[in-house]
């Protein structure tokens, strides 16, 4: 049996995305996958940034009534709005049998209302945002509400923290999405008679089979449950083939081999002073180096707390560790991207980056042209080459089936270098828990203990990177 209002905002954006997935949320609740740490994190992400959207609307009144309690709220919302409030939080509505939540409705000084949805996110993206604000633009209006102000109010990359407490007015921005919201909310009654079908019928409906959408825009949580019984395809004993000519362009490779990683953070609320939201800040690195003699050595750094930008800490030692002679190997263009950002950002430092690594300058002196800055001299033509492992070597010269549609170092690994452990038997598996692991080590709350072996793990994955690239490099070298 259905409740009086059945549909929800968060129903209709999974129906958007899949009508089966609205269907399990209904009738199926339970074969939902609880969502990921990361997936927490950011929720978790999401409520402070909601937190800071409210501080900007001091006196506002908050319609604590919860989700069970919808006519509560709402009742709760209409008195408030005929009291005069003038800033509401999680104001209620329905209307169409649809109900929302919105996270401020402020009151304009011409009588009507602004509706403002508050995103962890940096801009309006039409995509994930439209549908949002158009079905509440949509009850809302249905509801009797004059909306004549649709705001998304995300975070200000331009905003750089000076540290302290975040500035509500200075850390957040807002778009005005008006026009397109309230062109949208005109198309959003004629879902509501399928999505009530779909939810009305005894059946699940018939959908394609698992594809892109399943991810996109949004991880779906029944992804698990849908995929039950795919079994990962085995490629059993398929051997690689390698094209010599890639072996021929690794052997002619200059030593030592500096085979280097980096593992970035982006947070949406900066963590160091002197950083911008969603800035990628370099926070660590592994380096393996290769002598022709076949010795191999292994340096690393990792950023100690956030009391400051680590970044000139991450490149002078990064620096002194790579020295001027043979070949920085990387696996994708990543590390080049990043030490080129970081040779524009750090001035004191770019001369001697540019020196170790000459094979930079074009980009950087055109991102220095770009913000109006004047490039340096050409550094010396000596210092490391660079060579992309993942690109040059296993892209372009290893076929086999499981490197089909990536080339990933993941994905490279079980196929060239078996003997070494794979990433799953790490205490961090990939890239998302080790941006959740610096964020929760870099916590001053953190306790030390706990600290400690978020350190050591961060250390285990980051050097599991380099090593990997050694032993791709060594079975490719050796297998002609
Ligand atoms: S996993 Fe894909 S097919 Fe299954 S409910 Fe989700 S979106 Fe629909």
């Amino acid at each position: 049996m259905l409740s009086d209002a059945p549909l929800s905002k968060s129903r209709y954006l999974r129906w958007l995305q899949c009508p089966l997935r609205l269907y399990l949320d209904v009738h199926h609740r339970e074969l939902a996958t609880p969502p990921s740490s990361s997936a927490q994190a950011r929720f978790d992400v999401g409520h402070r940034i909601g937190e800071l959207a409210r501080a900007r609307y001091p006196g506002g009144v908050l319609v604590t009534e919860g989700p069970h309690e919808h006519a509560a709220a709402v009742e709760r919302t209409r008195r408030l709005m005929a009291d005069g409030a003038r800033d509401i939080f999680e104001a209620a509505f329905t209307h169409d049998r649809v109900k929302v939540r919105v996270d401020v409705l402020h009151r304009l000084d011409d009588g009507g209302w602004e509706l403002v949805e508050v995103k962890s996110t940096s801009r309006f993206d039409e995509t994930k945002h439209l549908p949002d604000v158009g079905i509440q633009a949509y009850v809302l209006l249905g509801a009797g509400v004059a909306v004549r102000r649709v705001s998304l109010m995300h975070l200000d990359k331009r905003y750089v923290w000076p540290g302290g407490p975040y500035d509500p007015y200075a850390v957040l921005a807002s778009t005005d999405v008006t026009r397109p919201a309230l062109d949208y909310a005109r198309t959003v009654g004629s879902h509501v008679a399928e999505m009530l079908a779909v939810l009305e019928s005894a059946q699940p409906p018939a959908v394609e089979p698992i594809d892109a959408r399943c991810l996109t825009p949004y991880e779906c949580e029944f992804h698990a449950y849908c995929t039950r019984g795919i079994e990962p395809e085995d490629f059993g004993e398929v051997v690689p083939v390698v094209d010599p000519s890639a072996v021929r362009r690794l052997r002619d490779l200059r030593f030592p081999l500096l085979f280097v990683d980096f593992e970035t953070v982006n947070p949406a609320l900066p963590l160091f002073p002197g950083t911008s939201p969603f800035e990628p800040i370099k926070v660590q690195w592994s380096l393996h180096r290769l002598d022709a003699d076949g010795t191999l050595s292994h340096a690393e750094w990792l950023v100690e707390d956030a009391k400051c930008d680590p970044q000139p800490e991450f490149l002078a030692t990064l620096l002194d560790a790579l020295g001027t002679e043979g070949t920085l190997v990387h696996y994708s263009p990543f590390e080049l991207t990043h030490l080129a950002d970081l040779a524009v950002r750090l001035p004191a430092l770019r001369e001697r980056l540019l020196a170790a690594v000459p094979g930079l300058y074009r980009t950087v002196a055109a991102k220095l042209a770009e913000v109006g800055s004047t490039p340096p001299e050409p550094p010396p033509a000596r210092g490391l080459a660079t060579f992309d492992l993942g690109r040059e070597a296993v892209r372009r010269g290893v076929a086999h089936p499981a490197l089909a549609k990536t080339w990933s170092i993941k994905a490279a690994l079980p196929v060239l270098a078996p003997h070494l452990p794979p990433y799953s038997s790490l205490a961090i598996p990939d890239g998302d828990a080790a941006m959740l692991a610096v964020t929760e080590m870099l916590d001053a709350a953190t306790p030390n203990d706990r600290r400690a072996e978020l350190r050591e793990a961060l250390l285990r994955y980051c050097e599991q990177d380099t090593l990997a690239m050694v032993e791709i490099y060594r079975a490719l070298v050796g297998s002609a």
